[in-house]
């Protein structure tokens, strides 16, 4: 025993004790932070093989597609550019705000065109896409009739 009293030596035995423990948990954050390091590293790793190989396969599955598959898919490639979501965005995210109103129930849709009293299930038709819930409700052919 180094020390003769033994309330000096328990003192010491605390002291090195929390110094000891300060370190053990040092320590442990650091094992901790390096880990999330490695994890990280290792999940950006796994990500880009992935990505990888989905491009390859991806490529293999081009490669491989028929050739009336190929004229579809120039097909659907012609359309998505000349959607009218690319032409007018703000037409379609009018349409959703309608949508997504009638099914909360902040917007009704009657059951007649307002133009001519046609009872059917009515378009939305926009005068103003600025003003996505200001809608006229107007038959199919009312409708085509505005836009012509
Ligand atoms: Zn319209
Ligand atoms: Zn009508």
């Amino acid at each position: 025993m180094p020390f003769k009293d033994s309330e000096v030596q328990k003192a010491y035995d605390r002291r090195k004790y929390e110094k000891n423990r300060e370190h053990i948990i040092d320590l442990r954050m650091r094992r901790y932070a390096l880990n999330k390091e490695k994890e990280a590293a290792y999940q950006k790793q796994y990500a880009e093989e992935n990505r990888k190989q989905l491009s390859v396969y991806h490529k293999k599955w081009k490669r491989n597609r028929s050739a009336e598959q190929k004229k579809k898919d120039r097909e659907y490639a012609r359309q998505y550019r000349n959607s009218d979501y690319r032409k007018n965005p703000s037409k379609i995210l009018a349409r959703l705000k309608v949508y997504y109103a009638i099914k909360t129930g902040n917007l009704k849709r009657p059951d007649h065109c307002t133009r001519c009293g046609l009872v059917c299930t009515p378009q939305g038709h926009h005068p103003d896409y600025s003003k996505p819930l200001e809608v006229v409700w107007l038959c199919d052919p009312c409708h085509k009739e505005e836009h012509s």
